[in-house]
């Protein structure tokens, strides 16, 4: 059975199941992986804790087996319905952004192959991911089972409402994108500090902004430009 660790510097699984989930699948090695990590860090990302789940995270799982052989190229990819998983860089820097804040309940709007919460999973004490597209939320649910991710629970749900059942959250990831902030997103972000990460902007190009909570007062923060595909409202 694969293990799952809480300590932030803890493998995903176990290097034995890594091993049997690689056999035989050149391009998908470890070496592979290191390569990827290797690359993060030129990039920026120095988060070790990130790094080392980045490099335990068989991304290869999570896209089509056609695609298995790029899913270590530093690049999004699709995985039908329109929808992509995130290029790793942007899953690594959004995972730092909330990650320094050590984080115990941490919800994503936007499960799509389910590799970000993939990789928050050994990072927190509880991911809650919502998707609207429900072939997506199916697939993604039996990844986290078959990588005996049990810290992770997935909804299929408009993530415009956020997930209220499990409210507050300390902090959450937003992986598509928005024109404007969803007003549940905000009322369901802890007081103490929480955390939003979400690109904000029209469909070609957004920036990724972070909004720290404290009482009823939002202080926002403009990063990175990024693209990502838009948040829609409604199931399908
Ligand atoms: N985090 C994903 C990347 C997802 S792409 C990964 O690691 O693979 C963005 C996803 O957001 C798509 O799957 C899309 O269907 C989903 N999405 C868009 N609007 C949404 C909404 N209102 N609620 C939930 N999911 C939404």
């Amino acid at each position: 059975m694969m293990q799952l660790m809480a300590s932030p510097v803890g493998w995903l699984i176990k290097p034995s199941d890594m091993n049997s989930l690689n056999r035989g699948i050149g391009m998908t090695s470890q070496r592979t992986r290191d390569r990827l990590v290797a690359r993060l860090r030129t990039e920026g990302i120095h988060n070790e804790a990130v790094l080392d789940v980045i490099r335990n995270t068989p991304r290869h799982l999570f896209v089509d087996e056609a695609l298995a052989s790029r899913a270590y190229e530093d690049t999004a990819l699709p995985i039908g319905y329109n929808q992509t998983i995130s290029q790793p860089y942007v899953v690594a820097a959004m995972t730092d952004l909330i990650i320094s804040n050590h984080p115990k309940k941490v919800l994503e709007i936007g499960t799509g192959s389910g590799y970000q919460a993939a990789v928050l999973a050994p990072l927190v004490e509880k991911v809650y991911t919502v998707e609207r597209i429900e072939p997506l939320a199916k697939q993604a649910r039996q990844r986290f089972r078959k990588l005996g991710l049990r810290n992770v629970r997935a909804s299929y749900s408009d993530g415009t409402e956020g997930l209220p059942d499990f409210a507050p959250y300390d902090a959450i990831i937003t992986t598509a994108a928005s024109e404007q902030i969803p007003q549940a997103l905000l009322d369901q972000l802890s007081e103490r500090g929480g955390r939003l990460v979400i690109p904000l902007g029209g469909s070609n190009l957004q920036r990724l902004t972070l909004v720290t909570r404290r009482g009823n007062n939002y202080e926002q923060e403009s990063l990175d430009p990024v693209v990502f595909v838009p948040l829609l409202s409604g199931q399908v």
